[in-house]
């Protein structure tokens, strides 16, 4: 299939989508123990659904948890096992997710690009951009994320299904696609509806640059700590007062400075401090431990543990309690079992033009959970880059391509998927 005739139109029409949600304020809430995290994320889910019942799939529903799901049928006569395309709604809460005003450079010559607000994106430290010289490139204005991570992913899910309705020549099996709220805060299948789904296998439309695809990702907990000090008036403090706050910089002092994530990079893992609040008499740290290796998540959250032990043995009047939980695993194990899986999603990498790089993920998807929950759920490039702060950009040759990257899928998903998979 060759759709190099339809590059322009694949091209605006992910663009356009693209601007459009962006706009949308979803930044999800790691404070809120409801799903979503934040309504604002309905605003997006419902844009989408009508967009989709607009362009005539059928199917389409918003459920009280903000998720939208939606059915595309196969073609007629096609039998091919269903597909599941993934991409999440909200974005990071590390940054200002509210008046999103993204700025468009076309024909990038390659220079620092002074994006506003006294913020400037310079090649010098970022050279990925000049690999796009002469592409357009969309930016933040300085003030706020961008949020390709992963409206990216929606717009080029939303591209793909549109352009299958529009040329019922490009035959496909059932493809089935849900769009998360609350990713970003890791809560991103909590309330999935599993019983809908009836595909097998799934894709996140997640990723990095244009290319990279993504079966293997960090093992992750978060640990929180409790630090209770023991609390008197600081003029008679002599032996007796236990600052919480000063116990909670001790703690955060003793956490190898060499196992960060501004240390680390490929295979190796990381602590990192994500929270910290409290005042004299009580304070509250919350990390996130992360690896590929599950014996060393398991050695740095019993760090952690030991650590506040040894505190409270020093500060013997001091309360310190470490809690750790999984928030999600390696999916390396359960993909690896099903070969065809990758096969398949690097040749319709390599149908789009592009050599497929398969990089662990530093981090983790919803796919990472659905792995576990018995869909084996790979990623797929988004093409952005700098994720979650200001200086996120996107190139939009790569959204068009990871566009085509999921039309080829489907084609050959159809034809190369074992039916009893
Ligand atoms: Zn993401």
């Amino acid at each position: 299939m060759d759709l190099t005739q339809y590059h322009a139109l694949l091209t605006d029409d992910v663009q356009e989508r693209f601007l459009r949600y962006v706009r949308v304020h979803t930044t999800s809430d790691r404070h809120c123990e409801e799903t979503p995290s934040t309504k604002r994320q309905f605003d997006l889910a419902h844009l989408l659904a009508r967009e989709l019942k607009e362009m005539g799939v059928s199917q389409v529903s918003v459920t009280d948890h903000c998720y939208v799901t939606a059915r595309l049928p196969a073609s007629p006569g096609v039998t091919a096992p269903p597909l599941l395309l993934l991409a999440h709604l909200d974005t990071a809460p590390d940054l200002s997710g509210e008046g999103v005003s993204p700025r468009l450079w076309e024909s990038y010559d390659g220079s620092p690009l002074e994006l506003g607000h006294g913020y400037r994106l310079d090649p010098a430290e970022y050279p990925d951009l000049l690999d796009y010289i002469g592409d357009t490139v969309i930016t933040t204005d300085g003030s706020t994320l961008l949020g390709a991570d992963d409206k990216a992913g929606v717009a080029e899910i939303m591209s793909a299904l549109r352009f299958l309705q529009d040329h019922p020549e490009v035959e496909h099996g059932l493809i089935e696609v849900i769009f998360t709220p609350d990713e970003e805060i890791g809560r991103g299948v909590d309330k999935i509806p599993l019983e809908w789904i009836t595909a097998q296998f799934a894709f996140t439309l997640d990723g990095g640059r244009q290319g990279s695809i993504e079966a293997e990702c960090f093992s992750a907990w978060q640990v929180q700590v409790e630090i209770e000090g023991y609390v008197i008036h600081p003029g008679s403090a002599k032996n007796k007062l236990v600052n919480a706050v000063a116990l909670a910089g001790r703690y955060l002092a003793a956490i190898p400075q060499a196992e960060s994530p501004e240390a680390t990079e490929g295979r190796d893992g990381f602590y990192c401090p994500v929270e910290v609040r409290g005042d004299y008499g009580r304070a509250e740290i919350e990390l996130i431990v992360r690896d590929f290796d599950q014996a060393q998540v398991d050695r740095r959250v019993a760090y952690l543990k030991e650590l506040g032990k040894t505190l409270e043995l020093a500060y013997p009047r001091s309360r310190i309690e470490v809690r750790a939980r999984q928030q999600y695993l390696n999916m390396y194990d359960t993909i690896s079992r099903h070969p065809f899986v990758m096969d398949v999603l690097e040749k319709a990498v390599r149908a789009a033009g592009l050599e497929p790089v398969l990089e662990p993920i530093r981090g983790g998807t919803d796919g990472s959970r659905l792995t576990e929950m018995g869909i084996p759920t790979p990623n797929i490039f988004a093409g952005g880059f700098n994720f979650h702060g200001r200086y996120e950009w996107i190139p939009v040759s790569a959204m068009r391509r990871a566009t085509e990257t999921i039309l080829h899928l489907v084609r050959l998903w159809k034809d190369e998927v074992p039916e009893k998979s």
